[in-house]
């Protein structure tokens, strides 16, 4: 990734003319079955700029209550945007095309204007499970049939891909706007592409520029999305299996609690709670064995697998978060 990324042939990206940006974002586009894509600086301000095409100040977006969008873009959508959240409680971050409906606002002159609804694909803070192509088209057809725009929040859309075999376009269909992340499970440094209709992407590129995030020779950073989509898909299936093993290892152990559909794709969060510690002293005790897991919550653990983790790291994972949970449960 470094040597292509030595080698990349690069323009002006703010004109337009980085040859290696343009073709990451032609590739991404052809991927997603999207006409036109725009090179960004980060998943963040992909799932920004959508919003603020799609929307204007005083309206409202639908999302789950443990959204990246919800919760940790530092309310974007609100502070730049004028836009409040309707954030929908879901199970597994994954809402029913029944709960979006109901959430969408009977037009009144006191009720703000439900706009877009977002589906994340996978789930991210929500253990990585993987929505169902029935579900997203039902809640995309409901969207515009009630007049709102439908957005995929697709930072790891990919690992949804491999671990069902649908293909990426299959889930964007007729979505209004879809980005990946190249710099999850791809791998990259830095990047996402925003995708949708060349109208829309004029619209992007207008909002990519106030918000500073146009480039000049980007194609350093664009070569390592190409090479990523060349070289790094695999991986994910890879990291689907890692974590597979990891889940199997560790789910039966008395004092973890996991949701049912955990261990769908590359991320696994379970509950500590049973064994009577905190997340944050049980991520402690696995990092004195070099294991890094993620407490993102009082009692919740998020373990993420990715390519630098291979599959005897993924062993060792297993075997040590076992440990730990044991140790813990001893002690009681
Ligand atoms: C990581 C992530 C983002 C944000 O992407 P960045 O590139 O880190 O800004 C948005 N949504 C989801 C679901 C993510 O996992």
């Amino acid at each position: 990734m470094r040597e292509a990324m030595a080698r990349a042939v690069v323009g002006d990206e703010q004109s337009d003319s980085d040859p290696t940006t343009r073709a990451l974002c032609e590739r991404v586009a052809a991927l997603l079955g999207q006409e036109d894509g725009v090179f960004m600086p980060s998943g963040t301000m992909c799932n920004l700029v959508a919003i603020l095409v799609q929307t204007r100040a005083g309206d409202e977006i639908i999302v789950d209550d443990q959204s990246h969008i919800y919760n940790t873009e530092a309310a974007g959508s609100a502070a730049i945007g004028g836009v409040s959240v309707a954030a929908l409680r879901t199970p597994a971050g994954i809402y029913t095309p029944e709960q979006f409906e109901a959430a969408i606002r009977t037009p009144a002159r006191t009720a703000p204007r439900s706009a877009l609804v977002s589906v994340e694909q996978t789930t991210s803070f929500s253990g990585g499970s993987v929505w169902d192509l029935a579900d997203m088209r039902r809640i995309r057809d409901i969207a515009h049939a009630r007049g709102l725009k439908a957005h995929i929040d697709g930072a790891r859309l990919l690992n949804a891909v491999v671990a069902t075999g649908i293909p990426a376009a299959e889930y964007a269909k007729g979505f209004d706007s879809v980005w990946l992340d190249l710099s999850k499970g791809l791998g990259c440094p830095v990047g996402a592409v925003l995708c949708g209709t060349k109208d829309f992407v004029v619209e992007a590129w207008r909002w990519k520029y106030r918000l500073g995030g146009a480039m000049r020779q980007s194609g350093v950073i664009a070569a390592a999305g190409l090479y990523a989509l060349d070289h790094h898909i695999e991986q994910l299936a890879a990291d689907n299996a890692n974590l597979r093993l990891i889940h199997e290892a560790v789910r039966d152990l008395p004092g973890l609690a996991f949701d049912p559909t955990a261990g769908q794709s590359n991320i696994l969060v379970f509950s500590v709670e049973g064994l009577g510690v905190t997340a944050a002293a049980f991520a402690e005790r696995c990092l004195a064995e070099d294991v890094r897991v993620r407490a993102i919550g009082a009692f919740q653990i998020r373990v993420t697998t990715h390519l630098d983790v291979d599959r005897p790291g993924a062993e060792r994972a297993a075997e040590v978060i076992r440990a730990v949970a044991q140790g813990f449960a001893e002690r009681r």
